[in-house]
């Protein structure tokens, strides 16, 4: 294993192991429920939203180190940005964990969630990481319904 895959490997733990943004957001303007029956990995999303922007992201729930992760890297990076770009860097990420994504050129706007771009050897996972995506994407389409990855 290289040094920069160790390197991903230590930070996906290290979210794992202290989740950022975890809790419930009191003043959410939307929410939203994930489940992974495949692994078993539940996520509740809250958004806070003013306007087009993403205010706050908050998420709660038990899963797997790489959903875990996943989630806290997710809020880390939709901090302040708009809907239109929260929606382009779900494309990218569920782009970049199936190995569909030219990593050359795309990088800088994933920011920290390169860590996961190894995930495509591993498809099983791929659900877990992309998760809590969906459940955002249908927490900022108002969609009451939990969502599943099946
Ligand atoms: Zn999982």
């Amino acid at each position: 294993m290289s040094f920069v895959n160790e390197l991903y490997q230590e930070v996906i733990l290290d979210h794992n192991r202290q989740p950022r943004n975890y809790g419930d957001l009191p003043d959410a303007t939307e929410k939203a429920e994930g489940y992974n029956p495949l692994c078993g990995d539940r996520v509740t999303v809250y958004i806070k939203r003013d306007g087009d922007v993403i205010q706050d992201v908050k998420f709660v729930g038990a899963g797997c180190a790489i959903s875990t992760a996943s989630a806290s890297l997710m809020t880390e990076t939709l901090k302040g940005k708009n809907l239109a770009q929260a929606r382009v860097l779900f494309e990218k990420f569920r782009d970049m964990v199936m190995g569909n994504l030219d990593m050359e050129m795309d990088d800088e706007d994933l920011e920290k969630l390169v860590v996961f771009h190894r995930l495509s050897d591993y498809p099983v996972r791929v659900k877990c990481a992309t998760l809590v995506w969906h459940a955002l994407l249908s927490a900022l389409e108002k969609e009451e319904k939990a969502v599943s990855t099946e």
